[in-house]
């Protein structure tokens, strides 16, 4: 939407087989025809570097679901952002609904995790969103801006030019239930209204946002028309 360049995460979460995510990739480079739009792909660590491969040559780009913002050490079933990058990733979500409400993440660590990757030169994808019982008690604005204070904490305005963030509220994710494009585009101008205060007007305006939940080919042209809505995150329909 507007002047901004659209962008659009698959995110394949714990799905795939080798075979089945090479397939996949596969067709996702052939299907991207439209120059206009950045697409990437999140497939699971193990197919990385397969999906990196599969895509080579095309202009579809590699995101990895998470990362580990320690550069190496002793930190068993962790991945780097060095790592990433030797496996053709170029991209990075992190703070997804997931990660925070099934695997318990922090504000805190989802911070030092952008901070990382940022630094690495990763693109990052910052997920954000509030539960289904925060949206009704009326405290949408107030979770979005408790995790977009945190979660870009110490973040170099430099590399603002890096970060998109993910807007997916927790009650449309994976439930059929999409947020409406009034709903989206409201919680939009609101992230890109917090994210300006932090980081100034200028260095927002080209920030990408994203709407994630349930969004699927007969509802994604209505979401992308909202002059604030500036891509999408497909986790099942991907
Ligand atoms: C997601 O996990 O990023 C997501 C949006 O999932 P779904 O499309 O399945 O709701």
């Amino acid at each position: 939407a507007m002047a901004r360049k659209n962008f659009v995460v698959g995110n394949w979460k714990m799905y795939t087989t080798a075979a089945a995510a090479r397939d996949l990739a596969a067709a996702v480079a052939r299907g991207v025809t439209d120059d206009r739009i950045t697409v990437a792909v999140a497939p699971p660590f193990p197919w990385l570097q397969l999906v990196a491969e599969t895509v080579k040559g095309s202009p579809v780009r590699v995101c990895a679901q998470d990362v580990y913002p320690e550069p190496e050490g002793a930190f068993t079933g962790e991945v780097s952002t060095s790592m990433l990058l030797d496996a053709g990733c170029r991209a990075v979500i992190v703070g997804h609904s997931e990660r925070r409400h099934v695997i318990g993440e922090t504000d805190m660590l989802i911070n030092e995790k952008a901070r990382a990757a940022l630094k690495a030169g990763l693109v990052v994808v910052l997920c954000v969103g509030e539960k289904l019982e925060e949206r009704d008690a009326n405290k949408t604005e107030a979770v979005l801006d408790n995790q977009l204070t945190w979660g870009t904490r110490d973040i170099p305005a430099n590399q603002v030019s890096q970060l998109a963030i993910g807007y997916e509220p927790v009650w449309a994710i994976g439930t059929g239930r999409t947020a409406t494009p009034e709903q989206a585009e409201q919680a939009h101008v609101f992230i890109r209204w917090r994210l300006s205060q932090i980081f100034g007007e200028e260095a927002v305006g080209s920030l990408p946002i994203l709407y994630g939940g349930s969004v699927k080919p007969d509802n994604v042209h209505a979401l992308m028309a909202k002059p604030d809505v500036d891509g999408a995150m497909v986790g099942g329909a991907s």
